[in-house]
C-alpha cells in the first residue's frame, strides 16, 4: 500500500508513529527525530558555545544517532569540541564487532574515535571480572558502575565539561521504573536528563535523544546510513531491564504513548527531587580521588572485592 506522508502529503511514509496517528516519509521522519534533539537541547540547556564534549559512543544504534545529531548541531550552534569515546569492557565476540562499526561511524562524521578498555584501566576486562565476582553481583551492574566511572575518568582527564550519552525515551522509562521499584527517589534525581549536573563535580551528563523512542533511534540510523553493530550483548539476559523492556512495549503498544509519558513524569519528578535538595553529597574517593558520596565509589569497592584493587 502507497501511504503517503501526513506532514508533507507529497512523499511515500516509510513509518507510523502510532502515538500521534501520522505516516511519515523518511525526511520528515527524520526531520522531527532532529527536532526533537533541538528541544532537548532548549528544554535542558545542552550545549553552549565554547563546550567540549566527551560522546560515549558503543557502537551501537543510540550512541551512533546521538553523535550524528550532536556534529550538525554542534556545527550549527559554533565553538563546540566533540570527542567520541568507546569504554571497551572487553566482552568477547560483542564488543570487539562494536569497535569496528564505531570506528567507521566517526571515520564518516570525520572525528577522531578514542578507545579506553577496562583491561588498561583495571587490570582486568568485564569477561575476566565476571569470574573473578561473588554470584550476587549482577553483570550489569559490574559493568555499568565500571563503564561510568571510566567515563568520568576519562572526561577529567581530557579536559571535557559535558558527557553525551545515547539514552532514549525507552531508557529513561525502564530506568524510572526500576528506581521506583529500587524504592531509590535519589536514583530518579540522577538519571533524569539533567543529571550528573546535581552531582557536583561530576562531568555533567547530557541525552539528547530523550524524546526519541528506540526504535526511532535504529530507524534514524538505518535512513541516515549509519555504520552501526545491532547484536545484543550476551550479558543482558541476566539484567531486569530486559523485563521491564518486554513489559514498556506491551504497553506501548496498548495504550501509545506510555513511553512519553513516562520521561515527562521523570523530569517533572528529578525537578521535585532538586528542590526538595535531595542532592548528594559529594566528597572525593579515598582510593581514586574521583568523587564519591561514600568513602570509597562504588567501582573501588567493586575492585576490593574482586581483588583488582592497586
Ligand atoms: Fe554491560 Fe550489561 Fe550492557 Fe552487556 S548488557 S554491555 S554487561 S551493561
Ligand atoms: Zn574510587
Amino acid at each position: 500500500m502507497n501511504i503517503k506522508c501526513s506532514t508533507c502529503k507529497t512523499r511515500k511514509a516509510v513509518t507510523r508513529l502510532h502515538y500521534s496517528g501520522r505516516d511519515l516519509c523518511k525526511n520528515c521522519f527524520k526531520k522531527l527525530f532532529y527536532s526533537r534533539a533541538w528541544k532537548a537541547n532548549r528544554v535542558h540547556k545542552f550545549l553552549r558555545r565554547g563546550d567540549k564534549i566527551i560522546v560515549a559512543v558503543s557502537g551501537g544504534k543510540d550512541s551512533a544517532a546521538t553523535l550524528h545529531v550532536l556534529k550538525k548541531m554542534s556545527e550549527k550552534i559554533g565553538k563546540i569540541k566533540l570527542v567520541p569515546v568507546l569504554i571497551d569492557e572487553g566482552i568477547k565476540g560483542y564488543r570487539d564487532k562494536a569497535i569496528t562499526q564505531a570506528k567507521k561511524l566517526c571515520k564518516k562524521e570525520g572525528l577522531k574515535l578514542t578507545v579506553v578498555s577496562f583491561k588498561k584501566i583495571y587490570g582486568a576486562s568485564l569477561d575476566q571480572m565476571l569470574h573473578l565476582r561473588k554470584k550476587k553481583t549482577g553483570s550489569c551492574s559490574l559493568c555499568g558502575v565500571f563503564r561510568k566511572h571510566a567515563l568520568n575518568k576519562t572526561a577529567v582527564k581530557l579536559k571535557a565539561n559535558k558527557v553525551a550519552t545515547g539514552h532514549n525515551a525507552d531508557d529513561i522509562a525502564q530506568t524510572l521504573l526500576m528506581n521506583i521499584m529500587r524504592k531509590d527517589p535519589q536514583g530518579i534525581a540522577r538519571f533524569g536528563p539533567t543529571s550528573g549536573m546535581i552531582e557536583n563535580g561530576f562531568v555533567p551528563r547530557i541525552k539528547p535523544l530523550i524524546y526519541n523512542l528506540e526504535k526511532e533511534c535504529a530507524l534514524y540510523c538505518l535512513l541516515s546510513d549509519l555504520p552501526i553493530h545491532l547484536s545484543q550483548c550476551p550479558n543482558s539476559h541476566e539484567s531486569i531491564r530486559g523485563e521491564i523492556r518486554d513489559f514498556l512495549n506491551t504497553q506501548e503498544e496498548k495504550r501509545p504513548g506510555t513511553k512519553f509519558n513516562l520521561v515527562q513524569s521523570c523530569i517533572e519528578l528529578q525537578k521535585t527531587a532538586l528542590k526538595k535538595n535531595t542532592k548528594t553529597k559529594t566528597g572525593k574517593c579515598t582510593a581514586c580521588n574521583s568523587n564519591s558520596s561514600t568513602k570509597t565509589c562504588k567501582a573501588c569497592q567493586y575492585l576490593k572485592q574482586l581483588r583488582l584493587a592497586k
